[in-house]
């Protein structure tokens, strides 16, 4: 009796764990296909995000700005965001009309050129939630642009923006400094020029493929052979342009949206070599996009709108070694003028 009583044990014991690991298996794979690439979404021939042509000019790009409703957009990008490692499900997220209207005023201010450009060429500008970076752009047709930008930073002030970037980069434990980075100057430094900053770059990536000064977005190369733009910095090779040496060991270790985080010690020698090099800002070592996208930010901001960028450490609150934008560097002198022709002939 007390042998048949021990089988019944043991079975209900079986029974309950076969039913336990079903349910944990359950729930951990169902958490996994939220994530995982769902091939026929992204396909061409599915989603109609690219079919989104040039956009309409009898809306201007001020009202371009918006929440995004249409769900076919937000799963794509998160879908793309996710091929990218970063494990993202983009919503639709808010902007005010007080922050449209501050915008307006910064926008009348730009070059005429990269107005023009963003009215013929920018469909929209989406703010979403979960983005997994400040800004991306996406492109259908390599002529048309849908710029998404996370929500978060419409409440950031520049300065804070930029230093929470950098010093994303950056394990700071057990050290006495501290960056202060400054992109905009007091009277500047509220959360529309924040959006400024961040749309000025993100243009400059679509000015970049319709121009024909940077790889597309899918590292189709169609770059004159004349352009000396990246000399030094990026070779040309047969689907992407790789980062050359000596800058390929120098800034190997410097990554954005990475748990890999720079000693400030690594960081400030890293500041150093930026400052003789043909990079004009950090985030220009990141992949000739970038190097090309921050050279057109920082020709508009530090240039054309008189604005700071500075890298600052300090401590003790004193100011202890300052790295100004490498586009006042006379070695760049070449690269800074064909941003200027560009921009004077968009
Ligand atoms: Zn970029």
């Amino acid at each position: 009796m007390k042998k048949v009583f021990k089988y019944i044990l043991l079975s209900i014991i079986s029974l309950w764990l076969l039913f336990t690991s079903f349910v944990t298996y359950r729930f951990f794979s169902n958490s996994w296909t939220e994530f995982k690439f769902d091939e026929n979404k992204f396909k061409r021939s599915h989603n109609p995000i690219w079919t989104i042509g040039t956009p309409t000019t009898q809306i201007p790009f001020i009202k371009r700005i918006s929440s995004c409703n249409e769900n076919y957009i937000l799963e794509f990008i998160s879908l793309e965001r996710q091929l990218q490692n970063l494990k993202v499900d983009v919503k639709s997220g808010l902007i005010n009309e007080g922050l449209i209207n501050q915008f307006k005023i910064v926008y009348d201010k730009w070059p005429d050129g990269l107005k023009r450009f963003s009215e013929n060429h920018i469909s929209n500008v989406f703010i979403v939630k979960n983005l997994g970076s400040s800004g991306y752009t996406f492109t259908a047709n390599d002529s048309s642009f849908i710029i998404f930008i996370n929500e978060d930073i419409l409440k950031e002030r520049p300065n804070d923006w930029f230093n929470r970037t950098e010093g994303d980069c950056i394990q700071n434990k057990g050290s006495s400094f501290l960056i202060n980075h400054l992109i905009e100057d007091s009277s500047n430094n509220s959360p529309v020029y924040t959006l400024e900053n961040i749309l000025i770059h993100e243009v400059g990536h679509c000015v970049g493929v319709v121009e024909g000064l940077t790889p597309t977005f899918d590292r189709k190369i169609r770059l004159p052979n004349e352009l000396n733009f990246y000399d030094g910095t990026y070779d040309v090779q047969l689907i992407n342009l790789e980062l050359k040496s000596p800058y390929s060991e120098i800034f190997t270790k410097l990554k954005y949206y990475s748990p890999e985080k720079l000693t400030f010690n690594e960081y400030s020698l890293m500041l150093d070599e930026l400052s003789n090099s043909p990079f004009p800002t950090t985030y220009s070592t990141q992949g000739q996009l970038e190097f090309f996208a921050e050279y057109f930010y920082s020709y508009i901001h530090c240039i054309l709108q008189k604005r700071p960028f500075e890298y600052r450490f300090i401590n003790n609150n004193r100011i202890i070694k300052s790295v100004g934008n490498g586009i006042y560097n006379q070695n760049n002198k070449s690269r800074y003028l064909l941003i200027e022709k560009t921009i004077n002939e968009l």
